[in-house]
C-alpha cells in the first residue's frame, strides 16, 4: 500500500521494459497497467520517431505497443498537453494516461483553468526535468563539440551533469555547464524553468536520489496524489512493479540536487532578463522586426486563447497582409498572454524567424511570479 507523500525506488517486473527503459521503466510498466486495467482508454506517451532528435507523440491502445515508449529523449522538445486539446476533445470523454515534463503539466493545468481538458479523466506520470536541448542545436552542438557525425549517434543521456552520446561501440560525455558556457547546451527556456520536479502531476519521477545497489537501475517516485498512490498500489498489488522505501541519505541527495537546480535557474533568469532590462521594449521591436506572421508561436502557445482569430483578419491596429506586422501584432500577444506564460517555449521553438519569443514572454512574467513560484528550500511548484 503506497500513499501520498510516500517516496519509493521502483522497477518494472518485465524484461523488455526494464531493458528499454531509462531507469526502472517504472513510468511505462504504470501506463502499460493502467491501459490493461481499464484505468484508463489510451496512454499519450513518446517515442523516437525517425532518429533520436525526433521525440514523436503516440496515443497508444494496445498495451503490447507501450515498450517502444520507454527511454527518455532529451532533444524532445515537444509539449505533450497540446495533442490533448487539439486531437483528443482534452480528455472529455476518454480516459488518457500521459506522461509528462513540468512544462507539459503546467499546460495541463492552464487548459482546464480554461475548461479546455478535464483533468479528472487524466491521469499524469511526471517526470523529473533538468531540460530539454532542441534538435537542431544538439545536432551542431554533437558535431562541433563532441566531434561526432550526429547521424552516427544511438542514444543520449544526461547523467550527473554531462550531456553523454553512445554512438559505434563509444561513448562520450561534455560537462553541460561547460556546453552552455559556449552557447550550446539546454534550450534557454529550459535553463530558467523552476519546475524540476512535477509535484503538480500524480506521480514524479526521476532518476535523482536513487543511491545504493538501485543506482541506475531504479526510477524514484514520489507521490503527489490519491489517484496517483491508487495506480501505484494496484501496480504492485498486480505484480508489474516493484517498490521499497527510498533510502534516506537518497532522499536528502535528491532535495540537494533540486536545490542546486533551482539556483541555476535563478541564475540563468537574472543572466538573461539583466541583459533584456536594458532596453526591453527596443530589442523587442528590434527581433521582431523579422516576423513573417505565420501565426505559428500562437497556435502553439498553450495559454494563448483566440487571440489567433483576432489577429488574422485587419483589426484597429493590424493591417491583413503586412509583414512585418505592425509591432502591435507582438504588444497584444505579450498583453494576452504575460500573466500565465509557463515558459514552455513552444513559441520560440517553433518560430521559423528564430525570435526569442519565450525570453520576452517569461521577463514579462516573471516579474510578477514571486508569490507563484517555489523559494529556495521549499521544492518545486505544488498546485495540490
Ligand atoms: P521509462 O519507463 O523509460 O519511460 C519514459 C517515459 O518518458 C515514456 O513514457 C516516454 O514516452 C516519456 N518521454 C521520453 N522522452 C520524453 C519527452 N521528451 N517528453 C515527454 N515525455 C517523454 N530525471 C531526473 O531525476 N533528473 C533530471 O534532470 C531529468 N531530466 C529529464 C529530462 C528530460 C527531457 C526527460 C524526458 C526526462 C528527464 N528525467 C530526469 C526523467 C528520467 O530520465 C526518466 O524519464 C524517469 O526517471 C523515468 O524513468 P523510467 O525508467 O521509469 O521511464
Ligand atoms: Fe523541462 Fe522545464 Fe524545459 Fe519543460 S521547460 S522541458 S519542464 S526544463
Ligand atoms: Fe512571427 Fe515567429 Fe510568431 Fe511566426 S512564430 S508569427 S515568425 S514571431
Ligand atoms: Fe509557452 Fe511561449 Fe506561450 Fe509562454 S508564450 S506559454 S513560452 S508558448
Amino acid at each position: 500500500m503506497v500513499a501520498k507523500g510516500d517516496m519509493v525506488y521502483a522497477m518494472s517486473t518485465d524484461a523488455e521494459i526494464l531493458k528499454k527503459g531509462e531507469l526502472g521503466g517504472a513510468v511505462t510498466a504504470l501506463q502499460k497497467f493502467a491501459l490493461e486495467s481499464g484505468t484508463v482508454n489510451a496512454v499519450l506517451a513518446v517515442k523516437k520517431g525517425y532518429d533520436i532528435y525526433d521525440a514523436t507523440p503516440v496515443l497508444i491502445k494496445d498495451p503490447a505497443e507501450l515498450a517502444d515508449t520507454a527511454g527518455s529523449l532529451h532533444c524532445g522538445t515537444l509539449l505533450v498537453a497540446s495533442p490533448i486539446k487539439k486531437y483528443l476533445d482534452g480528455g472529455k470523454d476518454m480516459k488518457i494516461g500521459v506522461t509528462v515534463k513540468g512544462c507539459d503539466m503546467m499546460a495541463l493545468l492552464e487548459l482546464a483553468r480554461r475548461g479546455s481538458v478535464n483533468l479528472d479523466n487524466i491521469i499524469t506520470i511526471g517526470l523529473n526535468c533538468g531540460g530539454s536541448v532542441s534538435p537542431v542545436s544538439a545536432r551542431k552542438m554533437i558535431a562541433d563539440k563532441f566531434g561526432v557525425n550526429p547521424d552516427d549517434v544511438h542514444k543520449e543521456e544526461i547523467d550527473k551533469g554531462q550531456f553523454i552520446i553512445e554512438y559505434g561501440d563509444e561513448h562520450k560525455g561534455i560537462s553541460i555547464d561547460e556546453l552552455e558556457e559556449e552557447g550550446y547546451g539546454r534550450r534557454s527556456n529550459c535553463r530558467r524553468c523552476k519546475y524540476k520536479i512535477p509535484r503538480n502531476a500524480d506521480l514524479a519521477c526521476g532518476n535523482w536520489g536513487v543511491i545504493g545497489e538501485k543506482a541506475g537501475k531504479a526510477t524514484f517516485i514520489e507521490v503527489c496524489s490519491d489517484k496517483g498512490a491508487d495506480l501505484l498500489t494496484r501496480a504492485v498489488a498486480a505484480g508489474v512493479v516493484q517498490v521499497e522505501p527510498a533510502i534516506p541519505k537518497g532522499v536528502e541527495i535528491r532535495g540537494k540536487v533540486e536545490n542546486a537546480m533551482l539556483k541555476l535557474g535563478e541564475k540563468w533568469r537574472t543572466n538573461d532578463f539583466k541583459k533584456l532590462s536594458k532596453d526591453l521594449w527596443g530589442t523587442i521591436n528590434e527581433e521582431t522586426s523579422r516576423c513573417i506572421k505565420c501565426y505559428s508561436c500562437i497556435e502553439n502557445c498553450p495559454v494563448c486563447f483566440k487571440l489567433a482569430d483576432e489577429l488574422k483578419g485587419d483589426s484597429k491596429m493590424i493591417t491583413s497582409g503586412e509583414i512585418p506586422p505592425n509591432p502591435m501584432f507582438h504588444m497584444r500577444r505579450f498583453a494576452h498572454i504575460s500573466d500565465t506564460c509557463i515558459n514552455c517555449g513552444q513559441c520560440q521553438e517553433l518560430c521559423p524567424m528564430d525570435i526569442p519569443l519565450a525570453l520576452f514572454s517569461h521577463a514579462i512574467r516573471a516579474e510578477s511570479d514571486v508569490e507563484f513560484e517555489p523559494k529556495l528550500g521549499e521544492g518545486s511548484y505544488n498546485n495540490k
